[in-house]
């Protein structure tokens, strides 16, 4: 049984006014009431500072979804991981498919961007995952290897993987709670035989799809230490709901 804590972490993506803030007054109130469940909501940038304190002094966190990997300069509409860590961020996703597909993100840039978190004092939540074409390749594991070998700093401390099957993130497709287990066993060998301790005590999320109804079966598999959730987490109940499984872990 896992002693790493379990974390819920919902990605609004590009969705969400200031009004949003009275559906983060549901999350509040229902995030005392997860016991040990830690949860971050990683809303758009222009909403972090508003978001953040809403949530001073309650347990939940708030996040970003993508910095710089500079701490400032001439990068016109770039945010980077001071400026997250100044609004109220405590942590930030880097290399999410959507980055890597359409920004072109390397594993070397997204590398740079866990570092520039971790320099900012955030954790920092590294997506990887195999596209469609890639499984059906049988290239999977090959490509989990070379995103986790040239996206993580060398040492893993202040990072969180959140593994995302490409073909599974908005799709309703998921994987099966066997091909969960399979592949998080995976990533963890890889980052135990490369981080030694620290690998071991990485926290893995899974992502894509998650939602209350397949929760359950999803996320309670071991190494599966929680859940990145975009669509689902939009509404407050629903993502309460999905964390929710953990409560008596
Ligand atoms: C995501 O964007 O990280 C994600 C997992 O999305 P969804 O839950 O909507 O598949």
């Amino acid at each position: 049984m896992t002693t790493r804590r379990p974390l819920v972490v919902a990605n609004w993506k590009m969705n969400g006014l200031r009004a949003s803030v009275a559906q983060l007054g549901t999350i509040i109130a229902g995030a005392g009431g997860l016991g040990s469940v830690e949860l971050i909501v990683c809303p758009p940038a222009t909403l972090i500072a508003d978001f953040a304190a809403a949530a001073r002094g309650s347990p939940l966190l708030i996040g970003g979804q993508d910095c710089h990997a500079e701490a400032a300069g001439a990068y016109t509409g770039d945010i980077s991981a001071e400026m997250l860590r100044d609004a109220g961020a405590s942590a930030v996703i880097v290399g999410h498919s959507e980055r890597r597909r359409y920004h072109g993100e390397t594993n070397a840039a997204v590398r740079a961007k866990a570092v520039a978190a971790r320099r900012a004092g955030l954790l920092a939540i590294v997506c990887v995952g195999e596209t469609r074409a890639e499984r059906d390749a049988g290239q999977t594991r090959d490509i989990l290897r070379a995103q986790l070998d040239g996206s993580l700093p060398q040492d893993g401390e202040g990072v969180v993987i959140a593994y995302e099957p490409v073909w599974a993130i908005g799709t309703g497709v998921t994987p099966t709670p066997q091909d969960v287990r399979d592949m998080h066993a995976s990533i963890r060998t890889q980052l135990s035989s490369h981080l030694g301790g620290p690998g071991r005590d990485m926290r893995l999320l899974y992502g894509g799809s998650v939602k209350r109804g397949n929760a359950r079966e999803l996320l309670r598999q071991e190494n599966v230490d929680g859940a990145l959730v975009g669509g689902a987490s939009l509404d407050p109940d629903e993502f309460l709901a999905i964390a929710g499984v953990y409560r008596d872990r």
